[in-house]
């Protein structure tokens, strides 16, 4: 079976000094297994705090991912507002590689009015022009477009499962509350985290499944999709549900909590996850 690890987007909210490094040591202590880098105004980090990022996680054996900045819209109509997006992801992917990150994860455009598959073809020549320039860099970080969380954002599961399809490099970053959020309230009960799951290994294969980058939280929605998240137990999020389905579906990778409730709600989740996984302890 494959390692699932579960950790915090960003530094968890006990640790006492407001860095990475810290952060890293208390996810540790606290017995979670990864940390997201939240780079999500913009990437404040400088390349000597990532050397030692990377250090202290190989230390602590703590596993690392990335959240580029949310300003970004690969279909913007403005020229210099895709470059400016790409540099963004660009940014995020080479301070993430330097401090040992395995995956970034972004909300990769908005539709406005245009034409589904238009967009799509933006988005995948874009992701395509910066995983090329990631390629030479020798920079082998993982790229996820992340299913987003409201109908107006580009990133539906088919989306993102055909541009990982198409561009070698390029993953699928399930975020299971943005899938309930963005249906309005579906997307709640094993059987539809289940066909999620079953359609990745359909289209992508089991290794997929099994090196998954993943975000749950309670979350707050209504006909335009996400307001805003909420702790697990504030919301009705069947965080239950999603664990039983990637257990049966043999799931690995990283599962990031996004709730407010950070480290607290990753313990649900991993104390959850451990006794699904074997209900006699
Ligand atoms: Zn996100």
């Amino acid at each position: 079976m494959s390692k699932l690890l579960i950790g915090t987007a960003g530094i968890p909210i006990s640790t006492e000094a407001r860095s990475s490094q810290a952060g890293i040591k208390r996810l540790r202590e606290l017995g979670l297994g990864c940390m997201e880098m939240e780079f999500v105004r913009s990437v404040q980090m400088k390349e000597p705090t990532a050397k030692k990022v990377k250090e202290v996680a190989l230390d602590e054996e703590i596993s690392l991912t990335v959240h580029a900045p949310y300003y970004v819209n690969l279909n913007s109509h403005e020229d210099e507002k895709v470059l400016a997006s790409k540099e963004r992801i660009l940014k995020a992917a080479r301070i993430g590689f330097i401090a040992g990150a395995s995956s970034v994860t972004f909300h990769a455009a908005f539709y406005h009015t245009d034409d589904r598959d238009e967009v799509y073809q933006n988005v995948k020549r874009s992701l395509m022009d910066i995983r090329q320039i990631l390629d030479d860099e020798g920079n082998t970080i993982q790229l996820r477009p992340e299913t987003t969380g409201a109908p107006s954002q580009f990133g539906t599961v088919p989306e993102i499962v055909r541009l990982s399809r198409e561009i070698p490099g390029v993953f699928p970053c399930v975020d299971f509350s943005h899938l309930h959020a963005r249906s309005n309230g579906e997307y709640n009960t094993y059987e539809e985290f289940n066909n999620v799951l079953e359609y990745l290994r359909a289209e992508l294969g089991q290794v997929a499944l099994e090196q998954l980058h993943m975000h749950i939280s309670g979350i707050d929605y209504g006909a335009k999709g996400e307001k805003k998240h909420l702790a697990l137990e504030e919301s009705d999020m069947a965080y239950q549900e999603v664990l039983k389905a990637l257990i049966d579906n043999g799931v690995g990778g990283w599962l990031i909590c996004e709730s407010p409730e950070l480290e607290n709600d990753a313990l649900l989740l991993m104390e959850t996850y451990l006794r699904l996984l074997n209900p006699q302890r």
